[in-house]
C-alpha cells in the first residue's frame, strides 16, 4: 500500500504541508483533517477591522487542495497515539499514518489572566483566532461612541505574530479617524520592547497624531486583572482603566492536540528538529507553525508556511528513501499604519548544528527614513503577498 501521511489543521502550516507533499510525491497518500469548511486568515483580519476589506475577502475554502488531490476530512483530531501512529477523529473515525503533521495553532490560556476565560472572551474578545471572534471586534467598535476609548491589553512573548497587536491599534485608529475622531486608543502591555517599535510610533504618529498611546510594561503597562463585564481592567500597579471596548490578547501555548500527542515541554510549546521540524520528543510527528518554539523565526504566516515546505520535502525524502535535503526557511511580515503606509521585516533562517539561526545580513526592517513612495510601494507588496501566499496553500 502507499504511504499515508495525516495532516491536523488546514491552516498556514498545515495546509501547506498537504499541498507540497501531493506535489513532491504524488504516490503519497494524503490526509488533511479540519474542523472549519472554510479558513479565515488572522493575516489582513485588522484590514477587514479597518474597513479596509471584506470579510469574504480573508476566507478560503479547501477546493483547491482537493483539487490537489488531499483528502479532506471535515473533523477534529481529538488524540493521537504516537507508538501505534494512529490519529482518533472527533467523527468517530481512526486514522492510521507512516507520518503526521501537526499545525493546530494556538490555544488561549485562559485564566493565566485573572478573570480573563472563555465566557469573558465573548464580552472583551481577543480576536487571536479569525472568525467570530474578529466579527464581534468589529461589531463592538461600530457601536461605540465618538469619543470612547478602545483598550488592548498584549501580552509577553512569545506570542502569535509579534506586530499584530500594533497593526491593529493603526487599523482601529484608521477607522475612528474616518468616523469616530474623538476616539482614543490604549495599549497596555506586557513588554518593554516590540516588533518594528520605531516605525510603528512614527508612523502612529505621523498618521493619527496623539490618538494611540502606547503603555510599556515598566512604565505600569501589565495587566494583572480584567473585569471583563465592566470592561475595566486592572494593571500590577493598581491603576484601572476602562474601557468602551475591551480588547483582551491573552497568553498563548500550543494548540492542545500537540499536548496530547505528547509533543509540548513544560513551556506548553514545542520543541523541533530545526532541519525538518520533526517532534524533539516522538518520532515520525512533524509540528509546524505557531504551536512550535522557532525562535528566532516569528510565530507568523509566512513561517508556518515555509516550514510546511521543509517538512513535506523532508517527509517526502524519508518515504522514498532519499536523503533530507537542506532546509532554508525565510519569513517578511507586512504592516499596514495606514491605507498607503506599509512597513516590513524580513529574515532569512536555516539550521546549524541542530539550531535554528539567522542568516547573518539576510534581513532587516524598513528604512526609517522612508519616504511616502516607499511606504506606498510596501503597502502594495503586502497586498500582493496576501495574494500570492493565499494562492500558495489554498485557491
Ligand atoms: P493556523 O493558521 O491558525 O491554523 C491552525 C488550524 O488548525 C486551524 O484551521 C484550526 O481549525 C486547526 N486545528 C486546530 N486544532 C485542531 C485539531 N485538533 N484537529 C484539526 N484541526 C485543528 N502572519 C503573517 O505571516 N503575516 C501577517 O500579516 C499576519 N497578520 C496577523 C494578524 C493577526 C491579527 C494575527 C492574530 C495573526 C497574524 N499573523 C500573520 C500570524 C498568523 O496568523 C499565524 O502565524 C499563522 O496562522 C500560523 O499558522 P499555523 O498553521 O500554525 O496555525
Amino acid at each position: 500500500a502507499s504511504a499515508h501521511v495525516v495532516v491536523v489543521g488546514g491552516g498556514f502550516g498545515g495546509a501547506t504541508a498537504a499541498r507540497y507533499l501531493r506535489q513532491f510525491a504524488p504516490q503519497i497518500k494524503v490526509t488533511l483533517v479540519e474542523p472549519a469548511e472554510r479558513f479565515y486568515t488572522c493575516p489582513f483580519s485588522n484590514l477587514y477591522l479597518a474597513g479596509l476589506r471584506s470579510w469574504d475577502s480573508i476566507g478560503h475554502s479547501y477546493d483547491g487542495l482537493r483539487k490537489a488531490g488531499v483528502n479532506v476530512v471535515q473533523a477534529s483530531a481529538e488524540a493521537v497515539d504516537g507508538a501505534a501512529r494512529k490519529v482518533k477523529l472527533s467523527n468517530g473515525q481512526t486514522l492510521s499514518y507512516d507520518k503526521l503533521v501537526l499545525s493546530p495553532g494556538i490555544d488561549m490560556r485562559w485564566n493565566a489572566l485573572e478573570g480573563y476565560d472563555e465566557a469573558a472572551a465573548q464580552l472583551a474578545p481577543h480576536a487571536w483566532k479569525a472568525g467570530a471572534q474578529t466579527q464581534l471586534l468589529k461589531k463592538q467598535l461600530e457601536a461605540m461612541p465618538d469619543g470612547g476609548k478602545f483598550v488592548m491589553v498584549i501580552p509577553a512573548n512569545p506570542f502569535r505574530c509579534p506586530p499584530g497587536p500594533y497593526e491593529r491599534a493603526a487599523m482601529v485608529a484608521h477607522y475612528f479617524k474616518q468616523h469616530k475622531p474623538k476616539s482614543k486608543i490604549l495599549l497596555l502591555d506586557d513588554k518593554d520592547a516590540f516588533s518594528k517599535q520605531a516605525l510603528f510610533l512614527q508612523g502612529y504618529k505621523a498618521l493619527y497624531g496623539d490618538m494611540i498611546e502606547w503603555v510599556k510594561q515598566s512604565d505600569d503597562g501589565k495587566v494583572g486583572r480584567v473585569d471583563a463585564k465592566q470592561r475595566e481592567v486592572e494593571t500590577t500597579f493598581g491603576t484601572r482603566h476602562q474601557a468602551d471596548v475591551l480588547n483582551v490578547i491573552p497568553p498563548q501555548k500550543a494548540g492542545f492536540i500537540a499536548d496530547r500527542a505528547g509533543v509540548t515541554d513544560a513551556s506548553g510549546w514545542v520543541p523541533v528538529k530545526a532541519e525538518s521540524f520533526e517532534s524533539r520528543q516522538v518520532p515520525n510527528i512533524y509540528v509546524l507553525g505557531d504551536a512550535t518554539i522557532a525562535a528566532p523565526m516569528p510565530k507568523s504566516g509566512f513561517a508556518a508556511n515555509t516550514q510546511g515546505k521543509v517538512a513535506a520535502a523532508a517527509i517526502a525524502a524519508e518515504l522514498t528513501g532519499q536523503a533530507l535535503p537542506t532546509a532554508a526557511y525565510a519569513n517578511t511580515c507586512y504592516s499596514l499604519i495606514g491605507n498607503d503606509y506599509g512597513i516590513s521585516v524580513a529574515g532569512v533562517y536555516r539550521a546549524q548544528e541542530g539550531k535554528l539561526i539567522e542568516v547573518a545580513n539576510s534581513g532587516g526592517v524598513s528604512p526609517i527614513d522612508g519616504n511616502a513612495a516607499f511606504r506606498k510601494a510596501e503597502a502594495d507588496y503586502g497586498s500582493a503577498w496576501y495574494q500570492a501566499i493565499s494562492a500558495d496553500i489554498w485557491d
